[in-house]
């Protein structure tokens, strides 16, 4: 029957097509895992508690108020396997800006005013005032000895090149720990900036690479917070270790390492409060809950701050803040899809050193990209 054949070859191409996808899920190229996909049930949910914690007290695992729940209902599935749409096609906006800039300054000479507007359009795109006039005087340097000619073209191949030379030697990996016991990554930041939105589409792209992944609802100051993630480690199939509003989130953490520990877990994401009652309070908490993260069985091989690009300039000061207190691994980038000024990372990249790990371009699961220093700075120049 030509109509049954017809359907049949359909559906054998789909499936082929969805094995493809899923073979060539970008992590798990990268770990050469051929570990399966296949979830775990064993979802833990939170059940009411009072927890007075003290993390020190090291045999109390589970006082957060920790119960085991079956896992969610599909459960099984990951709700989808994260692509890596690249960074440039994610760009639109930051491109419009920078780009209209630059095109104002192609087709003409190469003069003051040339550098100057340059000068502006870094200034707007939010690299900050110190980065524009270090990337700018080595620029005009350039110009004057020679090095560079006098045409548009040279001047933005230079500046370009300049700016990619920020980010030289950096890897978008995120390191796991090498000996026994959970590696754990800390993502710290304040309060809005897409934290337990990230963790929730790390889980699932680690997921996805074979990982076995724990999440610590360390956010127990805002209520919905532990929900949310709840939702994302459902999506991922992850288990999470929530605690009672208002719990030490330290505890919480703990509990979360001696939890993938005891289970095998490989992978602990541990979320953590933006807001508190002060920042001194905030600062304080994160040096508790950091000092809680490194104690072994757990291996704590990143603190992640993810920072909102839409708060430009902002983002810097945060992040100077961040790793005064709590020692900032690197960064994530999240909203990018919403705004002209995700330049804020070079200069944090340039001011503090800090590598940018991940971008945010939107709020689903596969919206999570790797940094790129070339196609970003090839996204501002398009
Ligand atoms: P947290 O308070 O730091 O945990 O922030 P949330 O994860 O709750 O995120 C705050 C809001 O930002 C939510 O509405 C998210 O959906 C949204 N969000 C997070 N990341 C992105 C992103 O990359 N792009 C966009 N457009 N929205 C995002």
């Amino acid at each position: 029957m030509p109509a049954l054949a017809i359907v049949l070859i359909v559906v054998a191409v789909l499936l082929l097509a969805g094995a493809g996808l899923v073979a060539g899920s970008r992590s798990a190229r990268r770990r050469g895992s051929a570990r399966s996909l296949t979830a775990r049930p064993g979802a833990v949910e939170a059940a009411p508690a009072e927890s007075s914690f003290a993390p020190e007290v090291g045999e109390q695992a589970g006082a957060a108020g920790i119960a085991a729940a079956p896992a969610p209902p599909g459960a099984a599935t990951l709700e989808a396997a994260p692509g890596a749409p690249a960074l440039r096609e994610r760009l639109g906006r930051a491109r419009a800006l920078i780009g209209g800039y630059l095109d104002g300054i192609r087709g003409r000479g190469v003069d003051d005013a040339t550098l100057e507007q340059l000068e502006e359009a870094l200034i707007l795109a939010d690299v900050g005032i110190t980065t524009t006039t270090r990337v700018l005087d080595d620029l005009r340097s350039q110009v004057r000895s020679g090095e560079i000619e006098r045409t548009p073209e040279a001047l933005l191949a230079a500046l370009r090149a300049g700016l990619e030379a920020l980010f030289e030697g950096d890897s978008p990996d995120l390191r796991h720990g090498e000996g026994e016991g959970p590696t754990v990554w800390l993502f710290v930041g304040v309060n809005g900036v897409g934290k337990t939105t990230t963790i929730g589409k790390v889980a699932a792209r680690e997921r996805a690479a074979g990982e076995r992944v724990v999440m610590a609802a360390g956010d127990t100051f805002r209520a919905a917070a532990g929900e949310q993630l709840e939702t994302w480690a459902e999506r991922a199939s992850a288990t999470i270790i929530r605690g009672s509003e208002g719990a030490d989130p330290s505890s919480v953490i703990f509990d979360a390492v001696q939890h993938a520990a005891a289970r095998g877990a490989s992978l602990v994401l541990a979320d953590t409060a933006g807001r508190l009652h002060t920042k001194v309070n905030l600062m304080e908490e994160l040096r508790k809950v950091r000092r809680v993260a490194e104690r072994p069985p757990g291996q704590l091989t990143e603190v992640l701050l993810v920072i909102d690009a839409t708060t430009g300039q902002n983002g810097l000061v945060q992040a100077r803040q961040f790793t005064e207190a709590v020692g900032v691994t690197g960064i994530v980038l999240t909203k990018l899809d919403g705004t002209a000024k995700g330049g804020v990372v070079l200069a944090i990249r340039s001011e503090l050193g800090l590598p940018i790990k991940l971008v945010g371009v939107g709020e689903s699961v596969e919206d999570l990209v790797e940094f790129d220093a070339k196609e970003f700075v090839d996204a501002l120049f398009a």
